[in-house]
């Protein structure tokens, strides 16, 4: 088996890691404590090929493959979870979204424009009444003449307040329950279409989270993406890489505490000595270490199968599951042993503890991840 990253992926990691560290990190504190990533950091983004990271080139992006993109959000997790998240679902729920099921019109009016940071993308699934569930969905688009009209509410969108453009999915049909909603693309300013307040969250306190209302909002058929009634299957379609990223910023985060925990153990004096001299100690950086390598190499087994074009559901349930509880265990115990410093903001970690958490609750819980796998091996 061949682990070896081509020349070029370890090239776009190295820059990744550059910008992460001398750009992201310094800042994740402020961003944490602002409750805002300023917007500026996505033009500085957009002009290293950030905002279209697999979008081709003929539109304006890097294309960068899939595996790059996961080395990417691993490296900017490290730095900064909440930037992370914001990025990712930019570029593998909208961006990729429009890409694969766009019209060539759509791809021509959006994805230059989204990858040079021009709009910043949301994607909304969720609804205040379905989460797991989210073919239950109400929020509905009547068709009339050439648009349909919406009305309805979503729930917990990432990016809601900086986003230009929303992938946003309706029920058009609402008697075929899943089999009848649409996807469609809404454009803010849009009349009938308002965003939220701001989300008070526990962690990833920095990534803006709102919901959305829709009055009466017409929106054109022109931007229906996809078929009409088909809409759930993009959805379904689009979790599988999703998942895979979350497994992605789920390693970054425990890595990041892991090496926060490492060090500090080595700094930290009690009864005449380091405190990694004592075996209770090194069993937790021991266990913690191996961990995270297991988390990477199941994260970069799944980017691999779904890299080559094949269906990854199971592989990247797996990933997602297994890297995200291996994120809060580790972020646990880098807490453990920084003491009570480490409940302190002044310590990294105390942030990595918060932004850990939703790793499980987000892209499908942990519980829907384990419905996924045992689905998936009780149907072989
Ligand atoms: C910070 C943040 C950002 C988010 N960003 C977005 C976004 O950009 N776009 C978007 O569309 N959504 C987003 N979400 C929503 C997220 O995907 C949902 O919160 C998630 O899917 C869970 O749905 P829920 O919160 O309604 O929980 P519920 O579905 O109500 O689940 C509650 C509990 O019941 C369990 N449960 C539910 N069904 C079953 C079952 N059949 N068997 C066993 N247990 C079950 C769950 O595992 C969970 O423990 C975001 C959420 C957060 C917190």
């Amino acid at each position: 088996m061949d682990f070896e990253l081509t020349e070029e992926q370890k090239m776009v990691k190295e820059a990744a890691a550059d910008f992460a560290k001398n750009t992201l990190a310094p800042r994740a504190e402020e961003f944490d404590q602002n409750e805002e990533i300023p917007k500026e950091i996505y033009q500085d983004l957009a002009s290293l090929g950030y905002m279209g990271i697999m979008v081709p080139e003929e539109f304006g992006g890097s294309n960068f493959d899939f595996i790059s993109y996961i080395l990417i959000m691993e490296e900017f997790a490290k730095a900064c979870a909440a930037l992370e998240i914001s990025i990712s679902v930019h570029n593998s729920l909208v961006c990729d979204a429009i890409l694969r099921f766009g019209t060539s019109e759509q791809k021509k009016d959006y994805l230059p424009i989204l990858a040079k940071g021009g709009k910043i993308g949301a994607y909304s699934l969720t609804e205040p009444g379905s989460g797991t569930d989210a073919g239950s969905l109400r929020t509905s688009a009547v068709p009339k003449d050439d648009h349909y009209i919406l009305n309805g509410t979503k729930a917990f969108v990432t990016n809601a307040g900086i986003a230009d453009l929303f992938v946003v999915f309706v029920s058009t049909k609402p008697e075929l329950k899943s089999k009848g909603i649409s996807c469609l693309l809404a454009v803010k300013g849009t009349e009938g279409f308002s965003v939220g307040a701001n989300e008070k969250k526990m962690g990833l306190k920095g990534s803006d989270t709102r919901e959305l209302s829709f009055s009466d909002c017409k929106i054109s058929k022109m931007n229906l993406l996809g078929k009409e009634n088909e809409g759930f299957k993009i959805a379904l379609s689009l979790l599988d890489p999703s998942r895979i990223a979350v497994g992605a910023q789920s390693i970054g985060i425990a890595q990041a505490a892991f090496d926060e925990a490492l060090k500090y153990s080595k700094e930290r004096v009690q009864f005449g000595q380091p405190i990694c001299n004592f075996q209770a100690i090194q069993f937790k950086l021991a266990d913690m270490a191996t961990q995270i390598d297991a988390a990477r190499l199941l994260v970069h087994r799944a980017a691999y199968i779904h890299s080559q074009g094949v269906r990854c559901s199971r592989e990247a349930a797996m990933a997602k599951l297994y890297a995200s509880e291996v994120a809060n265990r580790v972020v646990n115990e880098a807490v453990q042993i920084h003491g009570g410093y480490g409940y302190m903001k002044e310590y990294a970690v105390e942030r990595y503890f918060r932004d850990a958490r939703v790793t499980e609750i987000y892209e499908g819980t942990s519980e829907a991840q384990r419905i996924v796998i045992s689905r998936l091996l009780l149907k072989d």
